[in-house]
């Protein structure tokens, strides 16, 4: 058994516990929080108390769960895949994983409702690839989990209440010493499907300790707030495993909830004085757009001081509208904290400073055809993502391999602790973003200024026509501005066209239905692609949902560009256009 070590809790003078700096295994920082009074509260879409999750009473249920695991043939380095909503069923499983030396796959749920059958066909995929001995999930995802496990073998596939009644034996614990792994992480699949990364106890604790410590200084009197899905690392590592590593109490709200009543989030930091929230941009969009037709009347935002930023390309834009329309509430704008990171390297990779709020850098580039007085060129600018954490390093590379100069772009390279072990059980394809020397290729495309990181896009959706750079969110976030556009619903891919061109494409979920209506927003959308980015292109306009998305919320690129290929998106100004053919 292992709670023994009945140390109180100290703090240092930044509030942080005095050990957090010496737990090599996520257990041991769970036997240490267990002896605290903080834990979880859950909440309903209403912003109703659900039930409350004790840090003590998680590390209860977790080493109960452990040990019947452990009696029933999970043994070390075994996977269980859980599929569950934010409900403590999950940090249960997650952490009974823990002190059972088994290694716990969350797994996305289909909450963005794609196609079922491709979501069958998704988990199958993970499962098997993460070859899992066992699969839990929770009473709404049950059937879609067994429908999905059915073609493999499994030996345990059931609700979380079949794993409460295995048979348990006393004192058969064998937890995760620290040169253990910890969890397999599947990315959002944006680019691709989703690969499987190997966290370690190592990985994930000084993730942790880089966020919780020096990003975000967690100390006594802070609450976090989140409705992020857990089985993503910006729920997971950021308001599960940090939170519990640094003692810090915690509310829970379930994505699906955020999702149908987004100012529900905003309710409860007012409510719960939430301290510490993070979103990817579109969730602080989604707010802004809820209270443009019926909002809240009444908050008190005054108490958050870090409204965390990132997961995909931060909008400086969109942050700034937000800031406005929240300000009347007490919301601080220089509560913005932009950062940067990927599933690969744990979590995070880089924070800006604390309370500097979205500090950005303004690039102009020049017109492609200086000639033409339509064309003013381009200026953007980007969100500075601030500089790695201690102990991890950022290069930026041109193609050759050499570094880039200050403000070059090229790309981006990290390096450090949080840095993951490879993808599970795939060599070859962890070998290709994975150096010898311990770098590992983003994927990303940015630049260095002053050793603070920019991002400027992802390295497979950048679009090459003529030699030149086609950045997709130039074109997206212009058209994203039309009326009758609904709210992120643009994607700028590109389609090689039958003489080996590339075309752009501009796929648009339109609000409007009527065939005028469709017709004036084509020819509005070709004048603004064309101021925004310099270039004709294609346009697709189609129904609302018919782009791609992750199960985190992202837009995937690619995704839409397959099911574009594939005829499966609607295309309702065909009569003028034709998506197949070049312009
Ligand atoms: P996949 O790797 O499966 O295609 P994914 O890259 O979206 O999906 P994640 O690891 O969840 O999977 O997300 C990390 C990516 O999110 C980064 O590589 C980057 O492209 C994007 N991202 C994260 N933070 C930022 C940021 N501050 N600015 C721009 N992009 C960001
Ligand atoms: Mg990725």
């Amino acid at each position: 058994d292992s709670s023994n070590s009945m140390t109180p809790l100290m703090r240092d003078s930044d509030g942080l516990p005095l050990r957090l700096a010496d737990f090599e295994t996520l257990w041991e920082g769970l036997d240490y929080a267990a002896q605290g009074a903080k834990g979880i509260s859950f909440f309903d879409s209403l912003g109703r108390l659900t039930g409350i999750l004790s840090y003590r009473e998680l590390r209860d249920r977790a080493v109960d769960l452990a040990l019947r695991l452990n009696a029933n043939g999970f043994r070390h380095g075994d996977r269980l895949a859980i599929v569950a909503e934010t409900t403590p069923d999950f940090p249960v499983f997650f952490f009974g994983c823990q002190y059972a030396g088994v290694i716990p796959v969350p797994l996305p749920m289909n909450v963005h409702l794609g196609a079922h059958d491709a979501y069958i066909v998704s988990l199958r995929n993970m499962m098997k690839a993460a070859g899992v001995r066992g699969v839990v999930a929770s009473d709404d995802w049950i059937a879609q989990v067994r429908e999905a496990a059915s073609m493999l073998e499994i030996p345990f596939a059931g609700p979380p209440e079949d794993f409460y009644a295995l048979s348990r034996k006393k004192g058969s614990l064998a937890p995760f010493g620290k040169d253990d792994p910890c969890y397999i992480q599947y990315s959002s699949g944006s680019t691709a499907f989703p690969k499987g990364v190997l966290g370690t106890q190592l990985s994930v604790t000084s993730n942790a300790r880089g966020i919780g410590g020096h990003a975000l200084q967690v100390r006594d009197g802070d609450h976090a707030v989140s409705w992020l899905p857990l089985y993503h690392d910006m729920g997971l590592v950021g308001f599960c495993i940090t939170p519990m590593l640094t003692q810090l109490s915690l509310d829970y709200l379930s994505a699906s909830s955020f999702a149908r009543r987004p100012l529900v989030w905003l309710t409860l930091m007012s409510e719960r004085r939430g301290t510490i929230s993070f979103s990817p941009t579109f969730g602080y969009d989604l707010c802004v757009r809820k209270m443009e037709r019926r909002g809240i009347e009444e908050a008190d935002l005054s108490h958050w001081r870090i409204a965390g930023i990132g997961g995909e390309m931060i909008r400086p834009a969109v942050l700034a509208k937000f800031a406005e329309v929240f300000a009347p509430f007490g919301f601080d704008e220089k509560a913005f904290l932009p950062s940067y990171g990927l599933a690969e390297s744990t979590l995070a990779v880089t924070f800006s400073g604390l309370g500097r709020g979205v500090r950005t850098h303004r690039r102009s580039e020049l017109a492609p055809d200086q000639r033409d007085a339509n064309y003013s060129g381009l200026h953007r600018e980007f969100a500075i993502c601030g500089k790695p954490m201690p102990g991890h390093e950022l290069e930026v590379r041109a193609d050759d391999g050499t570094r880039c100069v200050e403000g070059e772009i090229g790309r981006v390279f990290a390096k450090g602790p949080s840095v993951m072990a490879g993808y599970f059980g795939e060599a070859e394809a962890s070998a290709e973003v994975l150096g010898d020397d311990g770098w590992l290729d983003t994927g990303d495309l940015g630049y260095l200024l002053d050793g603070e990181l920019v991002i400027s896009g992802r390295g497979k959706d950048l679009i090459i026509q003529n030699g030149r750079n086609i950045w997709p969110q130039d074109i997206e976030w212009a058209v994203e501005q039309l009326e009758g556009v609904k709210g992120s619903g643009v994607a700028a891919v590109s389609m090689p066209s039958r003489d080996g061109s590339e075309n752009v494409v501009v796929v648009v979920e339109a609000r409007v239905k009527a065939a005028e209506e469709i017709a004036l927003l084509e020819k509005q959308i070709h004048s603004t692609v064309y101021q925004a980015a310099g270039l004709k292109s294609e346009v697709v306009i189609t129904t609302p949902r018919s782009l791609v998305r992750t199960s985190s919320g992202k837009l995937s690129r690619a995704g839409t560009l397959t099911k574009l290929l594939s005829g499966q998106i609607a295309v309702l100004n065909r009569d003028d256009e034709d998506a197949g053919g070049s312009a």
